[in-house]
C-alpha cells in the first residue's frame, strides 16, 4: 500500500488507491479529482517533441478543419462571436483554424517546435507561440476567449495554468475545456482500461469535479455538454443521432465545459 500523495486539485491526503495503470498509480481524491501520483509518473514524452512523426503521422498542409474542430467553435459561439482567441496546446492548429474561419482573431499556443514551424509556415493567417505557458507578450485581461482542448488531463500544475489563464482573459471572458469524461457509463464499464486511461493523461475528470476546480480559480459554469467519440469516418452522419441518444443516457466520454470570468 502506497501513501496518498498531496491531490493536485486541493491539497488533501485522504485520497483512495485505484492502482497501476502503465507509469500512472492513479488515485481518487475527496474533491473527485482522479490523479496520477506525481512521485512515480514519468512524462512518456520528456525530451521528445509529440508531433515527431515518430508519434504522430505526418500531416498534409494545408490543414482544413474537420466537423469535430467546427463543432468546438460552435460550443464557443454560444458565448462569444468575435474577439481575440488563444488555442491553448493547439497541437498542429486545426481548431485554432475552425476558429479563424468562423472570424476570430487566433492564436495557437503549443510547445511541439515542429507543430509551431510547420504552422507558421504554412499558416500565417493566424499567430503561433512556441510555449508551454502563456508568454508576458500577451498581456494581462487581454484575451476574450481561451481554449484548451484535451489539455488539462496532461498538465501535471492544473491550477497554476488556470490562474494564469484568468490573469490573462479580460472581465467576462470565456474559458472552454474539453476532457476525456472520467464519469461516463464507458470508464465504469471499461474501468481502467478506458481508452483514455493513457501514460500522458495525469488528471482525469468528472463535470463536477473539473467545475469544482476551475471555480476555484475565478471562473462560474456556463454550460457543460457531453459528447461521444466513435472510431467511425466522419461522414458517417447518420451515426449523429445515436451518438446524440448515448451522450443523453450517460455515454459520452467527452466532457466539454464552457466557464465565465467573472465581471468583478
Ligand atoms: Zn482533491
Amino acid at each position: 500500500m502506497s501513501t496518498s500523495p498531496s491531490c493536485p486539485a486541493c491539497d488533501a491526503h485522504a485520497a483512495a488507491d485505484l492502482g497501476q495503470a502503465g507509469v500512472c498509480h492513479l488515485w481518487r481524491c475527496a474533491c473527485g479529482l482522479v490523479f496520477a501520483d506525481r512521485a512515480t509518473w514519468r512524462d512518456p514524452y520528456s525530451n521528445k517533441d509529440y508531433y515527431d512523426p515518430a508519434h504522430q503521422p505526418e500531416e498534409h498542409y494545408p490543414l482544413q478543419p474537420t466537423a469535430t474542430e467546427r463543432d468546438r467553435i460552435v460550443t464557443v459561439q454560444r458565448f462569444a462571436q468575435s474577439g481575440r482567441l488563444l488555442d491553448f496546446g493547439g497541437g498542429i492548429g486545426r481548431t485554432g483554424l475552425a476558429a479563424h474561419a468562423a472570424g476570430f482573431q487566433t492564436i495557437v499556443l503549443e510547445d511541439s517546435h515542429k507543430a509551431v514551424s510547420d504552422g507558421k509556415t504554412h499558416h500565417p493567417e493566424i499567430e503561433w507561440l512556441e510555449s508551454k505557458t502563456i508568454p508576458d507578450s500577451i498581456a494581462d485581461g487581454s484575451l476574450d476567449v481561451i481554449t484548451l482542448f484535451h489539455v488539462l488531463e496532461h498538465l501535471t500544475e492544473p491550477r497554476t495554468v488556470l490562474a494564469q489563464i484568468h490573469r490573462k482573459l479580460r472581465p467576462g471572458g470565456l474559458l472552454v475545456i474539453e476532457v476525456p469524461n472520467w464519469g461516463s457509463h464507458v470508464r465504469r464499464l471499461r474501468g481502467l482500461h478506458w481508452q483514455f486511461v493513457l501514460d500522458h493523461h495525469v488528471n482525469h475528470f468528472t463535470a463536477a469535479s473539473l467545475t469544482r476546480l476551475v471555480g476555484k480559480s475565478g471562473f462560474k459554469l456556463g454550460a457543460v455538454e457531453f459528447r461521444r467519440t466513435f472510431a467511425v469516418n466522419e461522414t458517417q452522419g447518420w451515426k449523429e443521432p445515436l451518438k446524440k441518444l448515448l451522450c443523453l443516457l450517460g455515454f459520452g466520454d467527452i466532457l466539454r465545459c464552457s466557464f465565465l470570468k467573472s465581471n468583478s
